[in-house]
């Protein structure tokens, strides 16, 4: 069975986010980069189905400048067969992912698709969601368990009330929660190897999809910062504090 996975390169979530001066979006010059955490946990749950027997080729796919090449061959040090970039210099807004993705999907025919709940950088979480709706294909997004037995997907998904488990019929796309596995580390004899592993860059007219964004930034701005806290002598007093100044109790 062939899996694809979606590396997203992303600001790394380590490095404290700085807001450009002219307030047009997030400084992203000179800061250090790094691969989605949720696709990182994407990437190592189809590197566990491979090496569990039911993957037989990883395709990682990534959309963005060239620079996505280094978030790709991170993907294939971990596990993936081959890399797929979709390069281009503009903003990928989540319905370009998805319509880009679409097009690669019918390009690959993979019979699951592993993206992440959410990238860091825009939190939009609409990717997966929309990749599935324009397939028409069965999806469980913030999934924690996946197991695939008799052409489908058996799956733990996170909910808001709780756990819900639910079968997809294959060909599925489901998109990796905190908890579905820990990502492996790179070593550098896989990173090595990872340079000689096929990588094929693509631009998004090849595709025929047009990438234009549907959405406009108006102005990005520092959240107001925390003033000092205080402290309260007792119990009483913090009560007081909470009924009659914070007024949430
Ligand atoms: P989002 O809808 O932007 O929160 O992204 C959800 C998921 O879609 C990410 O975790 C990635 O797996 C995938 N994704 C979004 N944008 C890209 C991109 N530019 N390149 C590759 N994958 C992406």
């Amino acid at each position: 069975m062939k899996c694809l996975v979606t590396v997203k390169r992303v600001i790394d979530p380590y490095v404290k986010v700085r807001v450009k001066s002219d307030g047009s979006g997030v400084e992203t010059a000179n800061v250090k980069m790094a691969m989605n955490p949720f696709c990182e946990i994407a990437v190592e749950q189809a590197v566990r189905m491979k090496e569990a027997g039911t993957v037989t080729e990883i395709v990682a796919v990534s959309i963005g400048a060239a620079q996505c090449q280094e978030t790709l061959r991170t993907a294939m040090a971990m596990g993936a067969d081959r890399g797929i970039l979709v390069e281009t210099n503009e903003e990928v807004q989540p319905l370009a992912v998805a319509k880009l993705l679409k097009a690669v999907v019918a390009k690959e025919s993979p019979q699951l698709v592993i993206m992440g709940k959410q990238a860091i950088d825009d939190d939009s979480n609409q990717s997966g969601q929309m990749l599935a709706a324009l397939l028409d294909w069965p999806q469980a997004a913030f999934t924690s368990k996946i197991e695939i037995a008799d052409g489908s997907a058996r799956v733990v998904r996170e909910i808001d009330g709780g756990l819900e488990k639910l079968t997809l019929k294959l060909p599925a796309l489901v998109t990796a929660d905190l908890r579905l596995n820990e990502p492996r580390y790179v070593t550098l004899p896989n990173i090595m190897k990872a340079k000689k592993k096929p990588l094929e860059v693509m631009k998004p007219d090849v595709l025929g999809v047009d990438i234009a964004p549907r959405l406009k930034t108006l102005k990005v701005e520092e959240p107001p910062k925390r003033g000092a806290g205080v402290k309260v002598g007792d119990v009483k007093e913090l009560v007081a504090k909470l009924k009659g100044e914070a007024k949430v109790i």
